[in-house]
């Protein structure tokens, strides 16, 4: 494989540091991110080379930090994006995408990407033991990629995820751990233990790797609209970190020649109930107040001190975009509106990006015209439950056609 990976830089001071499995900068405690020498990446990445790749997330592997070819999520990514019409017009916009990522392969969500990205890395720096911080997707993600893979692997997870979620790992024979209290709790430990144990860590020791998967949507938007960048994008935030990616992947597209420089506004999206991103932006600041106590239906974004909170505010900022917020009501009356009007089940997150993506139309920061992508990213057979209350009961009959004509009458 070609190889454009330089290193890993600060993002506050621009310190340089080696290829390992190290995040911070020991300077000024700024994360550490992958960069590449963009002058050879340039020259060699053209729309027809990218276009003749594996039907997969790998296309782009000229953009992300391996040394070697991936052997870890070959069939991940490549997800489709659909034209909305009838979502679109619902909320009264002309031309609405999805990227669908609730069906990405092999847990039905986006973390499948950063999963493979990261233990591909983790298998080049002989790593044997994986693990990660989860509030549900990263822990199925990374059991499912573990097993397919030969990773022992561990996932700390808050003790009170949804059921689903919890199965939804446990069915791979990872070793899942679940902690009394938040995911910011889960997260420390998390912290704690890659300083004590030789594991990798994929949201830990292994983020700047991972990170860098959350480039693979953004560059398959570009490319399934034509090589052209979206007007606007709506993504929802935990940690911040997919938001940030996606932009930087509009960046890259940029810098390489494969779409055209023009303005394009990146909004960002959070649950009400733990929206520490959204209250800093909307307050103006760039100051994030943790949220100790996230309550919240969507549970996978519940993340009271999003590691990438200022980043996303950043992005947001200099695009021009917007940050909204939605309540449980408003998440569930998003998932439901998706799936009447495109027969998409997407799961909370889902819901939060649908709902705030309505309100930002309503309040007119996404105009009418112009290209909108959501991005989906998270299935809803995972968060099933939420709904139980939110629809039509079943009608139950005795199987008679007596009984039939009478249900279909009324
Ligand atoms: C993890 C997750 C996100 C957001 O991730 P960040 O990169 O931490 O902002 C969004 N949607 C779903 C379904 C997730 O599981």
């Amino acid at each position: 494989m070609k190889e454009f990976f330089d290193c890993l830089k600060c993002k506050e001071c621009g310190r340089t540091y080696p290829k390992e499995a190290q995040h911070v900068c020991e300077f000024d405690f700024g994360p550490l991110e992958a960069t590449y020498n963009y002058h050879k990446l340039k020259k060699y990445v053209t729309r027809q080379l990218l276009e003749s790749g594996p039907h997969s997330m790998w296309r782009y592997e000229a953009f992300l930090p391996l040394e070697e070819s991936p052997t870890v999520g070959l069939h991940t990514g490549m997800t489709p994006l659909i034209r909305a019409h009838r979502l679109g017009k619902v909320l009264g916009v002309k031309e609405l995408y999805i990227k669908n990522d609730a069906i990405n392969y092999p847990s039905l969500s986006f973390k499948d990407r950063v999963v493979s990205v990261a233990l591909s890395r983790a298998r080049e720096l002989n790593f044997s033991i994986v693990s990660c911080a989860s509030t549900g997707n990263l822990a199925n993600s990374l059991a499912a990629n573990a097993a397919s893979s030969g990773f022992k692997s561990y996932v700390l997870i808050p003790a009170d995820l949804e059921l689903a979620k919890v199965i939804g790992s446990l069915v791979y024979k990872t070793k899942v751990i679940g902690i009394r209290g938040s995911y910011d709790k889960v997260n420390r430990l998390c912290s704690e233990i890659a300083g004590k144990y030789r594991w990798a860590f994929v949201n830990v020791n292994f983020r700047p790797y991972y990170a860098e998967g959350s480039k693979t949507m953004g560059f398959e938007i570009l490319e399934q609209m034509g090589w052209e960048i979206p007007d606007h994008t709506v993504i929802c935030m935990a940690s911040g970190s997919l938001l940030t990616k996606i932009d930087k992947a509009y960046r890259e597209a940029i810098i390489c020649g494969l779409v055209e420089d023009k303005p394009y506004a990146i909004h960002g999206a959070q649950a009400l109930g733990c929206n520490p991103i959204t209250a800093a932006f909307k307050k103006g600041t760039d100051l994030i107040r943790p949220v100790p106590n996230p309550s919240t239906i969507a549970k996978s974004l519940a993340i009271g001190t999003p590691a990438d909170g200022f980043y996303a505010i950043q992005t947001i900022r200099r695009t021009g975009g917007f940050s909204e917020d939605v309540n449980d009501l408003e998440i569930i009356e998003g998932i439901k509106i998706l799936a009447e009007t495109e027969g998409i089940f997407a799961e909370t997150a889902g819901g939060v990006t649908v709902g705030c993506a309505k309100k930002l139309i309503e309040k007119g920061h996404i105009p009418p015209s112009g290209k909108i992508v959501l991005c989906i990213t998270g299935n809803g057979l995972k968060t099933a439950d939420v709904l139980k209350d939110h629809l039509q009961p079943i009608q139950i009959i005795d199987p008679t056609i007596q009984d039939f004509d009478k249900i279909v009458a009324l």
